[in-house]
This record gives C-alpha cells, structure tokens and sequence, in this order.
C-alpha cells in the first residue's frame, strides 16, 4: 500500500517542530504528537506493515530510542522478534559495540551479540524515527552486520534530505523514509 499525499500531509501535520532543541540551531522533529493520534499512528503502522509483511523478516531492530516504539510495535504485527541498539553501557550481556561521529564528539552503540540467536544471515528490518546525518544508523547496520546477521533494510519515518544522511548508508543496505522533509 502507497501513502496517499493526503496520509502523508496527515502524518506530517502530527509532527511537531520544536525550535533550538537540544541545543539552539536544531530544529527537533517531536514524533509524540504522532503517538499521540490514534489515526496517525495506526496508519503508519498499517503502511509498514503492508510494506513488510511480503519481505520474510526474522526479526525487527530498533534505535535507542524512538526506534523502539516504531520497531517493536511493528514486530508485534508482524509477528517477528524485536531486538533493540542501544547506547553504550545500557545493555546486560555481551556485546558488539560501534563507535560513531556526531556534530561535536562521538558516541558508541551497542547490541547483543546473541541477539538473532546466531542464526546465519537472519533477515533484519533497521527502523527508527529520523535519519539526519545518517552516522547513528551506519553504525547500527554496521553492528546486525557483526552478527553476521543480513540487513535487509533500513526504514525511517522522515529522512531530512538536505543532509543527505541516506547516501552512505546506501552502501550496507536498502533506505525506505516515508517522508523526505528538504
Ligand atoms: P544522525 O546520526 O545524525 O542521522 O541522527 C539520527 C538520530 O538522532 C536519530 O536517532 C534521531 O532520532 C535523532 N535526531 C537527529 N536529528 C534530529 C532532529 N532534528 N529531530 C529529532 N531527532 C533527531
């Protein structure tokens, strides 16, 4: 099922832009209001279903944060497992960790190394809120590709084009946004 443009502007419309957040000069993409609407959520979560279900997904990952709501509700319906990319030193058991830039600094991400329970090439569905300069979630595919599980996509509620976040990415794995914001 393809988004009408009059879904998309519906979704669109749910999210809230939030000025010098975290810092000044960011403009925050807030996606509780989209939660927060019953017929917004549900219909991206039904055009991500009906774009997911024909692609024989094992399991579902999620990026700390944002990624979690997204991916793990996802998972639910399609009846796969959920498996969450955290920030570093909040996972219990052993794992692969990435480092990766950001504007200033870096930080690191981490996931379970059993987390697809070893099963080789394991199809993966990456999924989360945002991709701005595309670093988070180069180094997330980067992690599925250390336990030689095979990411099959990447999936973003918006993608801010202006910062072409997704041509790298493109180099590990396919990049579906259901909102291109220039
Ligand atoms: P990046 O690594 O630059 O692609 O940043 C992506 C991560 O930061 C995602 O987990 C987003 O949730 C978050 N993020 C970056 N920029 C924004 C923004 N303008 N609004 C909301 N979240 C953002």
């Amino acid at each position: 099922m393809v988004l009408s443009k009059e879904e998309k502007e519906y979704l669109y419309n749910n999210i809230r832009d939030i000025e010098d957040f975290p810092k000044k000069g960011i403009i925050f993409k807030d996606i509780t209001t989209l939660l927060n609407d019953a017929k917004a959520f549900s219909t991206l979560m039904q055009h991500l279903k009906n774009r997911y279900e024909t692609y024989n997904l094992d399991y579902i990952a999620g990026i700390d944060s944002r990624g979690f709501i997204f991916g793990a509700t996802l998972a639910q319906m399609l009846g796969v497992g959920f498996v969450p990319i955290r920030k570093k030193g909040k996972l219990p058991a052993t794992t692969y960790a990435k480092n990766y830039e950001l504007e200033y600094g870096e930080d690191t991400i981490e996931i379970h190394q059993d987390a697809f329970h070893n099963i080789e090439n394991a199809n993966v569905l990456l999924i989360d809120d945002l991709i701005a300069t595309g670093g988070t979630a180069f180094a997330a595919a980067e992690l599925i590709k250390s336990t030689k599980a095979n990411c099959v996509e990447a999936c973003f509620l918006m993608e801010l084009k202006f910062l072409d976040g997704s041509k790298n990415l493109k180099k590990l794995t396919n990049v579906y946004s259901v909102l291109e914001i220039d």
